[in-house]
């Protein structure tokens, strides 16, 4: 599946470029920075020329708690913005949040941060489905919570199915919970259309009613009515977004993700027919889907503001080694791959026509403490593997660039570096 991901990446990545200049010089080897790096950056303000960072923000553990500002955060917006109240340099928030609208996260964000965020600042974890125009016309049928069919619509969609739609037209599948039962046998009905593809938006409620009827589906074929003396395999599309296995809230543990919940399909479907659930896309971090779509949108933030400098270098400030440390890391390895790649190819192409390499040189991993990771916790060599199945475990992955208190100290490191003021 990784490569399937990353098959598509280089195609949209191919797609999304515009025309960029060379790679040059190779990103500074940073080792672990610790806490506490100072406390005055020489302020040489720069700022009379368009900038060419910009930042990857994530929001649960970085920006808020639950339904809380982080203050640093309060902070930190308060220096990027600059006095007509408009951001200083390009910047995206990239969550692997899913049970929402992007407009009504554009808006919460607005209401927290005292800044206004567009909605084209928001990267949903599965945003990137908008590319896998292939299925957006197949009969889906659509997991998650919240607005799921309105998400899938803007997603592109055109024909989805809900969980309960699935329920009310087949009310002898969902027998877990005895309240819920039918209390006569219905009639079986046959005028279902066939389901085509399945589409995991976000952890649902009622998980046994959603692993139920989506293995239902898959093991049939799409006609969950019916059964098969043999599963199909491989069996109908399965789009996924958000493999977080936990996200921090108010409490002080974490809690599960969406992760969890593919974790328990995964495993239900290769217990019951011997074989490998597979995803034809699994977005949201660390997939580097996700990154090079943020990277575009990036691109096209510096355009809108006319800073006609390319962005170079990127920042990604996150508070999970697993997800934000691990894709920044894979995302600034690809970049530095397609560098060398296009290099070799331009040095032996043997005038063949080459994809001229994005303008992004290097993405830097920036660990924030006021989220799932806590500072003095056994290394990632010791403790459980908390990524997704597709994505093997490679400690140097989750080893971040810099680990900082807060997004304000993340910013103002990034600044530091960038010679411009904080
Ligand atoms: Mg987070």
């Amino acid at each position: 599946m990784a490569a399937l991901s990353l098959a598509v990446g280089l195609r949209l990545a191919a797609a999304l470029r515009g025309a960029h200049g060379l790679c040059g010089r190779a990103v500074r080897a940073a080792g672990l920075l610790g806490r506490g790096f100072g406390s005055a950056y020489a302020a040489v303000s720069t700022e009379s020329l368009p900038p060419t960072f910009g930042f990857l923000l994530d929001i649960d553990g970085v920006l808020v708690r639950g339904h809380r500002v982080i203050p640093a955060a309060l902070e930190a917006f308060h220096r990027l913005t600059n006095a007509q109240g408009q951001l200083r340099v390009p910047v995206v928030f990239v969550t692997n949040a899913g049970n929402i609208l992007q407009h009504r996260k554009a808006q919460e964000l607005s209401a927290l941060l005292g800044c206004k965020v567009e909605p084209d600042q928001v990267i949903l974890s599965h945003s990137p489905m908008k590319l896998f125009s292939q299925y957006h016309d197949k009969r889906m049928l659509v997991s998650g919570q919240g607005p799921v069919v309105e998400n899938a619509r803007a997603l592109g969609f055109r024909n989805v199915v809900t969980m309960e739609e699935v329920r009310t037209a087949f009310p002898v599948l969902d027998m877990v919970d005895l309240e819920r039962r039918p209390t006569a046998t219905p009639l079986l009905r046959s005028d279902f259309p066939a389901i085509e593809g399945v589409l995991l938006l976000g952890e649902p409620v009622r998980w046994e009613t959603s692993l139920q009827l989506i293995v239902d589906v898959l093991l049939s074929n799409g006609n969950p009515g019916t059964g098969l003396a043999t599963a199909p395999y491989p069996h109908l599309p399965v789009l996924a977004s958000n493999m977080d296995l936990l996200w921090m809230a108010e409490a002080k543990m974490p809690r599960f993700g969406h992760g969890t919940f593919l974790l328990c399909l995964e495993a239900i479907y290769r217990k019951m027919t011997g074989k490998e659930l597979r995803y034809e896309g699994l977005m949201g971090k660390p997939s580097l889907l996700t990154y090079q779509y943020a990277e575009e949108l990036i691109r096209q933030q510096a355009e809108r503001r006319g800073w006609t400098a390319p962005i170079r270098k990127l920042y990604a400030v996150g508070d999970n080694p697993m997800s934000d440390v691990y894709g920044a890391n894979l995302f600034h390895q690809y970049l530095q791959m397609a560098e060398r790649s296009v290099r070799a190819e331009q040095q032996g192409a043997g005038g063949l026509q080459k994809q001229p390499p994005s303008a992004t040189q290097s993405c830097t991993s920036i660990l924030v403490c006021t989220g799932v990771y806590r500072p003095g916790e056994p290394g990632s060599g010791e403790a459980p593997f908390h990524g997704h199945r597709d994505f093997g475990c490679s400690p140097g992955l989750l080893q971040a660039a810099h680990v900082v208190n807060d997004v304000h100290e993340a910013m103002r490191l990034a600044f530091h570096e960038e010679g411009w003021g904080w």
